[in-house]
């Protein structure tokens, strides 16, 4: 049976040029890079050229970059090497587990978070951040792309804003690698963390950027290995594989690979759409009445807006001090990444699409893959505004960047005639689902 696999969130496979970069490392080149003997210098020097392409990929100094196990880790060291008993730190609502549950572990060492909740469009809004800032504030967390929904966060204007208040500001960039151009000085970040595997790289690999300067107790302690700032020994194998998808990455952001898959994103999404009861998650520009209640602004209840645009007011879900009615009104397009679409099916269970699909051969997501096999809805999209029913019934669909035409054909074959036959055996209606 054919497969197409369109859950690049979750992770990619490698591409074949990576897998020729690593293979002499695992085996001909062994050496450990600490050693100084030849076949330790040999190993030494791949990293060094390693990290001579992730600081050409992150816009940064050799020096600044940090290779670690990947995106967990980084984010966990943003939070836990930064922050201490009576700071005070904010993210946003819609960040992934990893920087989420390191914020609860922080609450009990006596440090208070804020979580600025985004628009139903699932944007944050820049404003929301500077109105938390305290006083004691050490550090900002904001995700470059989410991984539900694609949608591309103003990390540039935080970057400013902490510039001014003197706050920290750390990216998850898990998400926006290899789909959109990084760099750190035009970020204003102080610490940015990418993981390999979301880009065709191996898994457990990853890099941080860590701007000089940037005070930071590491995680991991024993060896004196990236410059006291990561203890381990390297992952050689690793480490070369991840500059070689980087490398890959920079190219693909240049040579159109990038234009083709939102092309194609673009075609997948409206041929699904044209399933009746689906809307998307995240994408489209909406607007909220004054007489309606923020809690009513989901997208499929709002009304969609047409044409070029202005610009969010304040008062919106998640701003402090918003009122509970809601002025709220876009027409600028919300920013995705290329590859992702989130979609909501009505009278259907997400999950059960996910494994329909699964049985014809088309591997989707039904929320983040991190999260699978919990029961809860996505907090991503419960942040947005949807109820957990429709919530439940939303499935994300990330296009490699080796995605097809054929590919898109097939799943716009398959999806409908899943949908359909759901809907005719186990119809789920709105509140169903508690
Ligand atoms: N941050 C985001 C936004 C992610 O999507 C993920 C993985 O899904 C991570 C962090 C964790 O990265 P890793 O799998 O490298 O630990």
């Amino acid at each position: 049976m054919k497969r197409v696999y369109m859950d690049a969130n979750a992770t990619t496979p490698l591409l074949p040029e990576v897998m020729e970069a690593m293979r002499p490392y695992w085996i001909e080149h062994f050496g450990n890079a600490s050693s100084i003997h030849l076949d330790g210098q040999q190993a030494h020097t791949a990293v060094d050229r390693a990290r001579s392409v992730m600081a050409e990929f992150f816009n940064c100094h050799d020096a600044e970059v940090v290779f670690n196990s990947g995106g967990t880790e980084g984010d966990n060291t943003a939070i836990f090497g930064l922050l201490h008993p009576g700071d005070h730190f904010i993210t946003t609502s819609i960040e992934h587990s990893a920087i989420l549950q390191a914020a609860h572990r922080m609450a009990q060492h006596g440090v208070e978070t804020t979580f600025v909740a985004p628009s139903a469009s699932g944007l944050i809004d820049p404003s929301d951040i500077l109105r938390a800032i305290r006083p004691e504030t050490r550090l900002i967390s904001m995700m470059l792309a989410n991984n539900e929904t694609g949608v591309l966060q103003p990390v540039e204007e935080v970057g400013k804003i902490a510039a001014n208040t003197g706050v920290f500001f750390h990216i998850d960039a898990v998400q926006g690698a290899g789909k959109v151009p990084f760099d750190v000085r035009r970020f204003g970040c102080h610490l940015l963390s990418l993981s390999a595997h979301k880009m065709h790289g191996p898994k457990g690999v990853g890099a941080m950027f860590v701007r000089r300067g940037t005070p930071i107790e590491p995680l991991l302690v024993g060896g004196s290995h990236e410059r006291r700032q990561r203890a381990g020994t390297e992952n050689v194998p690793g480490i070369v594989g991840l500059a070689k998808a980087a490398e890959l990455a920079m190219h693909s952001l240049e040579d159109g690979t990038i234009t083709r898959l939102a092309a194609l994103r673009d075609r997948l999404e409206a041929g699904v759409l044209q399933l009746p009861g689906t809307g998307l998650n995240g994408a489209h520009i909406i607007a909220c009445h004054p007489e309606r209640a923020i809690t009513d602004c989901h997208p499929e209840r709002a009304e969609r807006v047409e044409g070029p645009a202005s610009s969010f007011s304040d008062n919106k879900p998640g701003a402090p001090g918003a009122s509970h009615l809601g002025t709220w009104e876009s027409t600028n397009p919300v920013p995705r990444t290329a590859n992702t679409t989130n979609i909501w099916f009505d009278n259907l269970e997400g999950e059960a699409l996910v494994i329909a699909l699964d049985l014809k051969g088309v591997a989707v997501s039904g929320g983040s893959a991190c999260h699978s096999g919990a029961t809860e809805p996505s907090h991503v999209l419960m942040a947005m505004g949807l109820d957990k029913t429709r919530a439940r019934s939303s499935l994300r669909f990330s296009l490699m960047k080796t995605a097809t035409e054929a590919d898109v054909d097939y799943v716009l074959q398959v999806v409908p005639e899943a949908v359909n036959r759901l809907r005719a055996i186990s119809p789920v209606t709105t509140g169903t689902l508690g």
